[in-house]
């Protein structure tokens, strides 16, 4: 755009830097605005001990999603997903959601359905109600935006900067299935490029391609949180990679944190996978993204309840800051935590 002579590059500042450059002078001025930019969601208060959590997530094709592979109807159920994730990671419980989409003349009102039919079963899984959207043209494929709302008691909201040293990091589910899903529906689409005749060989993937196809948010693991009375000191959903998700616990808590490679969930389709492609499992689990998995702590003296939940991991411990952020390998050297994550920003142009 400008050709001013001090031009920064987005790559140069990444997705994270830019953002905190982008809002640092709207800091929140009303006493309604609890929690504005910086967390899984904004926290609004609404005057008794209530709250509503509000959320947006921005899908665009060819950045977040390839049409080739991914039929619309799942991509429908994805957008609302995601953002119902984030949600979940307030501790608190969606209730409406809006769409808006950019559609290009590529698309038909038949795909439009394809795609409204996946944000039905969405929202009747998770009993949101869509109540709005907007609809434009657009020069350049197909675009969705999804803002969810949730609401919560004031009490019961838990943020990334809670953490506490000694607390247990828990995890729900597994990490880099979607990640390992995504380079499958990548090869086969390569292939098929070359060779029109090739037929993709999916078999035995079934899990890892409905990782990334078609994600559910983690509401059981809220809800058995809720019912066995553990609020999480503090709580991200992982949509960046779990490395980046920890960092951003540890940032926003300022603490450090241990956390033990041989813990770390990992299926066996997304082990197998990795291995066909000469890629580390745990480097999938821990940079892959999109996993929509829960990260969460818990002070030590929970222990032995969420010990024992099912589909829940304990994967470390908080430490003080000064001891950093690292992972610990069966044996050898402590590695220190990065944040791969995606950089949406180097994909564009
Ligand atoms: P998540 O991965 O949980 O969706 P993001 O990394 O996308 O979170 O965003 C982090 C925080 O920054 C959120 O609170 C989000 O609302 C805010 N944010 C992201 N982009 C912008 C923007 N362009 N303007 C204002 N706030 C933003
Ligand atoms: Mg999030």
């Amino acid at each position: 755009m400008s050709n001013k002579p001090n031009r920064t590059e987005l790559y140069e500042l990444g997705e994270f830097r830019l953002i905190d450059r982008l809002t640092e002078p709207f800091k929140p001025t009303l006493p309604e605005t609890i929690m504005g930019a910086g967390d899984d969601a904004a926290v609004i208060s609404i005057g008794d001990e209530s709250c509503l959590v509000v959320t947006t997530d921005l899908l665009l094709e060819g950045i977040h999603f390839d049409l080739t592979y991914f039929p619309l109807k799942h991509l429908g159920y994805k957008a609302i997903v995601v953002n119902l994730s984030d949600v979940y990671a307030m501790n608190a419980t969606p209730t409406q959601v809006t769409v808006s989409i950019g559609i290009s003349k590529r698309f038909c009102v038949e795909d439009l359905d394809e795609l409204y039919a996946g944000i039905k079963l969405a929202c009747e899984r998770y009993h949101v109600d869509l109540v709005g959207g907007d609809t434009s043209s657009s020069m350049t494929g197909l675009t969705i935006s999804v803002t969810a709302i949730g609401k919560a008691k004031m009490a019961d909201i838990t943020y990334r900067s809670g953490a506490k040293i000694n607390d247990l990091i828990c995890v729900t589910g597994n990490f880099g299935a979607a990640y390992m899903g995504l380079q499958l529906l990548e090869r086969e689409k390569r292939i098929f490029e070359s060779n029109q005749a090739a037929k993709p060989q999916l078999e035995g993937y079934d899990y890892i391609l409905e990782r990334i196809l078609k994600p559910e948010a983690r509401r059981g693991a809220v809800e058995m949180l809720a019912r066995a009375k553990i609020k999480p000191t503090s709580m991200i959903d992982v949509s960046d990679g779990l490395s980046s998700e920890l960092l951003h616990i540890c940032k926003n808590s300022n603490v450090g944190c241990r956390v033990y490679m041989e813990k770390i969930p990992i299926d066996e389709q997304t082990a197998k996978m990795a291995n066909e492609f000469g890629i580390d499992p745990y480097t999938a689990a821990l940079n892959g993204g999109e996993d929509y998995e829960l990260l969460f702590t818990v002070p030590l003296s929970e222990f032995q309840a969420v010990d024992g939940m099912e589909g829940i991991r304990i994967i470390g411990h908080i430490v003080e800051p000064k001891l950093g952020a690292f992972l610990v390998p069966p044996s050898g050297e402590e590695i220190r935590l990065t944040a791969q994550g995606w950089n949406a920003l180097r994909n564009g142009q």
